[in-house]
């Protein structure tokens, strides 16, 4: 880490007047040891040759300069101790996992002491972030595992039932089958987010047709739309990009599944890409239930579920994880994500991807 000038002129400022105060104290031992054994002589009425006189000096000035340093570290020692007993207490509470740590900044730690406790204190704070964001995400998980499998558990059970019809079998075990797809779904989410949070996702920007890309997405939902008999209006224009195609491939499908899913029979999708200025944009816009405004705010975060009275009939499946990827993939590429929506009206998703140095 380099210094500022303001902390580097600091430094310097204090070791020139640690020198000061070093040669101050022993002019003043010194001098004081002169006066002593001035006064001893004056007072026996001895007489020593100069040379031993001057060696006398330099002896009791000796003296006095290590009775100072002596007197001066029983008051010192005492608070570095102290600070260090402090240090110490801290990182073994760190160590235990306890982060609710503050060290004070008192006017006795001057410099880099001041430094090494402001670093201290925001690393407890930083791990306690951590802890809270890591506890958060095993109630969520662990909640979100809880319902499918209660449901699994109380319909294997009603199946062990001989009295069953053959319609009501086939439908509890068809909710059975749901049930399984949707923990499926979250364990491959989650698995992906964690790799995409994780320095080890292999990220590979490669040159490729985004329009194929949009237009083999929205294909491979054909059965979802036809069956909610969605008009689609596309307008693909022969586009090249530079990105990851697998992952784009990820934040298309999470958009128009979500458009689909959100869109009552009979409504309309709409997939418009166009160059920009700084590079290019994918509107995905339906016209489905919309999100509202404190709704647009969280939906990007993990888990989050929008507004359950409105979407419980529709969100089967989901688990709030979806925008989290998408989100998380287009920063990968620096790009930026954004909603537009209207409660009862519909939603609008724009991505934006940054021009790539080669593309310009
Ligand atoms: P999920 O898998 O539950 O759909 P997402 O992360 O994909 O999770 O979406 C989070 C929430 O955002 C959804 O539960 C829903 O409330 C809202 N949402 C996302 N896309 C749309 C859309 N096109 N129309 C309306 N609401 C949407």
């Amino acid at each position: 880490m380099t210094k500022r000038p303001a902390t580097r002129y600091f430094t310097v400022a204090r070791v020139l007047a640690s020198i000061g105060i070093m040669m101050s104290a022993s002019a003043a031992a010194f001098i004081m040891g002169y006066f002593l054994t001035k006064w001893g002589f004056a007072a026996t009425g001895a007489q020593w040759p100069d040379f031993a006189r001057q060696l006398l000096n330099w002896f009791v000035g000796s003296l006095l300069m290590v009775a100072a340093i002596l007197v001066f570290n029983l008051f010192a020692r005492p608070k570095q101790i102290e600070f260090w007993g402090e240090i110490n207490g801290a990182l073994k509470r760190i160590a235990k996992g306890d982060f609710n740590i503050v060290l004070d900044r008192e006017e006795k730690f001057q410099g880099q002491l001041r430094d090494f406790v402001d670093t201290l204190n925001h690393m407890a704070h930083e791990l306690k972030q951590m802890e809270t964001l890591r506890q958060e995400l095993i109630s969520n998980v662990s909640h979100e595992i809880q319902s499918p499998l209660t449901s699994i558990r109380g319909f294997a059970n009603t199946l062990q039932n001989d009295d069953l019809s053959p319609e009501d079998r086939r439908h509890y075990l068809s909710i059975i089958e749901t049930e399984s797809t949707r923990l499926s779904k979250l364990s491959d989410n989650l698995l992906k987010l964690t790799s995409l949070e994780s320095e080890h996702q292999p990220f590979e920007p490669t040159p490729y047709r985004l329009d194929i890309q949009l237009r083999n997405v929205i294909l491979a939902c054909e059965p979802q739309w036809l069956e909610k008999d969605l008009e689609l209006e596309l307008d693909l224009p022969e586009t090249t990009v530079v990105a990851d195609e697998e992952l784009m491939g990820q934040v298309w499908t999470n958009l128009i599944h979500n458009a689909i899913k959100f869109t009552p029979p009979h409504g309309s999708l709409q997939l418009v890409l166009e160059k920009t200025e700084s590079g290019i944009r994918v509107s995905i816009t339906d016209t489905g239930i919309g999100i509202s405004p404190e709704d647009q705010l969280r939906i990007f975060e993990r888990f989050y579920k929008g507004d359950k009275s409105r979407t419980r009939s529709i969100t089967g499946g989901g688990s709030g994880l979806g925008l989290a990827i998408v989100k998380k993939i287009i920063d990968l590429h620096a790009g930026s994500v954004r909603v537009r929506s209207q409660a009862g009206v519909g939603s609008t998703f724009e991505v934006q991807l940054p021009k790539l140095p080669s593309e310009s």
